[in-house]
């Protein structure tokens, strides 16, 4: 027996052939960005040429017109597209549409696959998602915002909502809200697509964060927004995969977000490090190499020895994914163990740089003031904490040890 670690020969193709896509088009189209009618110009450009070349979807079947990958080639594609930010959105993979699209290919009626999944699949529309409120983020079943049925033909929302991220560019929203009050907690919600713009979900401002923005964030949708939700009237035919199904329908995207943002915090990492690397071999003080110091050499080690573990990670959650296995306990560990790690290893780069890495004349600046979402974005921290811990409890006490939990079936 053999545990192999072989990446298959079409996964690598892939790999190669988006690689090339990226460097070749969309790093040079990034010179012809300035303004909002050159990106839609040069979007739409790079989405025909991409398209021609069967390089549209990497994550969505073959049958909606995708290229069918499955989770390991998938997150190794995505890899390659962060290299530029015209690399998603050239293939029509950019978040946060991607997953709603994912849900509208499994949870949606015919009715919606014809109106609002067909022209998300063909590039010519945006979605966002609204679930989170100032009143409830980590515990989403403390939203406030209500629907309530008006006859058998449409519902009213009122609420608000704020981080719904890219909803100033976007034409249709994915809407949560509460149906029903008497139920169980987690089936008192539902979805409902919202056509924008509309006058019952007014865009109030898009909220000010912590992360540095280029000119373009904006026009390319790197805005949160805060919204006001004031007798917004939507189509009952609007609601995705039933009254109060709203919290059912996220499982489905478990591997690929985890593997999607995996494989963009290990590249940012690896960048930060040879950029510490590249800068440690160069510089001296006090007479000699700042690489040639033990103290940096450890340093550089423990980056080394977070990096592997997260890759290995997710190799094993691919493989657990691949196989259509329970993830679940493998996907919070990575979930926080990753974002922690991109977090730990841009701030070794930047510490290694001094003052230099603390200017704007390198990335690190800005790759830390992004990175340090990721450990609030997809349930907090302790919230993924919480359930591991559940889990190595419940395990014990099931089997007399926590091995079960703590990715004891590997060995
Ligand atoms: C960049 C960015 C983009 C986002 N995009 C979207 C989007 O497109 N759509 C959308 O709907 N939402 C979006 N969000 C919102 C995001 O999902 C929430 O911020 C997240 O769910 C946390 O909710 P909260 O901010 O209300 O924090 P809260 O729920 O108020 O929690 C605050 C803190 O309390 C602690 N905590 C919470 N629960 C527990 C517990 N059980 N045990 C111990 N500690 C706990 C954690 O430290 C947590 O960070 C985005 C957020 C960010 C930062």
């Amino acid at each position: 027996m053999s545990i192999d670690f072989e990446i298959p020969a079409e996964a690598k193709a892939v790999r190669e052939k988006v690689r090339q896509w990226v460097h070749d088009e969309c790093i040079p189209a990034q010179e012809r960005v300035t303004d909002k009618a050159s990106y839609e110009k040069v979007v739409a450009e790079l989405r025909a040429k991409a398209r021609a070349q069967d390089l549209w979807m990497p994550f969505v079947p073959k049958e909606y017109g995708g290229m069918g990958l499955g989770p390991l080639a998938n997150a190794l594609v995505q890899m390659e597209l962060g290299e530029s930010y015209l690399g998603a959105l050239s293939m029509n993979s950019q978040g946060p549409d991607d997953a709603t699209i994912l849900t509208l290919i499994a949870h949606g009626t015919e009715f919606q696959k014809e109106k609002f999944l067909k022209p998300l699949l063909n590039g010519e529309k945006r979605v966002c998602y609204s679930m989170t409120e100032k009143a409830s983020g980590a515990d989403a079943t403390g939203m406030r915002t209500t629907a309530v049925k008006d006859g058998n033909e449409n519902y009213i929302l009122n609420g608000e909502k704020w981080f719904s991220s890219a909803a100033s560019v976007a034409d249709l929203a994915l809407v949560m809200a509460r149906t029903d009050t008497e139920g169980p907690r987690h089936q008192q919600f539902s979805t409902f697509i919202v056509e924008l713009p509309n006058p019952g979900y007014k865009i109030k401002r898009d909220i000010e964060t912590m992360a540095m923005e280029g000119p373009l964030s904006h026009i390319v949708g790197g805005g949160h927004s805060e919204i006001e939700i004031k007798d917004l009237v939507v189509p009952a035919e609007n609601i995705v995969g039933g009254e109060g199904k709203g919290f059912d329908m996220g499982q489905h995207r478990l591997a690929y977000g985890r593997l999607r943002h995996g494989m963009h915090n290990i590249a940012m990492a690896q960048r930060a490090l040879d950029l510490a690397a590249a800068h440690i071999t160069k510089r001296e003080t006090f007479g000699k190499k700042l690489d040639e110091r033990q103290a940096v050499q450890f340093m550089m080690a423990e980056c080394a020895s977070q990096l592997y573990i997260s890759r290995l990670m997710l190799l094993h959650i691919a493989y657990k994914a691949e196989k259509g296995m329970d993830m679940r306990q493998e996907n919070s560990i990575a979930k926080v163990y990753l974002a922690h790690m991109v977090h730990h290893v841009v701030d070794t780069a930047i510490q290694l740089h001094g003052a230099l890495g603390y200017s704007r004349d390198t990335p690190l600046a800005a790759w830390y003031t992004h990175i340090r979402s990721q450990r609030l974005v997809d349930g907090p921290d302790e919230v993924h904490r919480w359930t591991v811990g559940r889990n190595v409890i419940k395990a014990f006490k099931a089997n007399g040890t926590t091995a079960g939990a703590c990715g004891g079936d590997l060995l």
